[in-house]
């Protein structure tokens, strides 16, 4: 299957399909670029993988600027 670049923004935060080592699965994308920078919102850990091997590994994704209690975004469901 091929899709398009993800709409990811700073702010946003995605759930991955491997949780991180401290347990929490959610990240706050902190730059965006070729490559994004992450930031674990279970302990804090930051890091920067390129762009399409985290867009490969995304379950949903929270828009900064959706409303509070908005449904997530899925790759695949509601994103070709
Ligand atoms: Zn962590």
């Amino acid at each position: 299957m091929v899709r398009g670049p993800l709409p990811l923004h700073l702010g946003d935060v995605v759930r991955l399909k491997k949780p991180h080592p401290c347990g929490s699965d959610r990240w706050e994308i902190v730059r965006v670029g070729a490559d994004l920078r992450l930031k674990c919102l279970g302990c804090g850990h930051l890091v920067l993988l390129p762009r399409s091997r985290v867009e490969s590994r995304i379950r949903e994704i929270y828009p900064a600027s959706a409303p509070p209690g908005a449904p997530p975004l899925k790759p695949g469901r509601d994103l070709i």
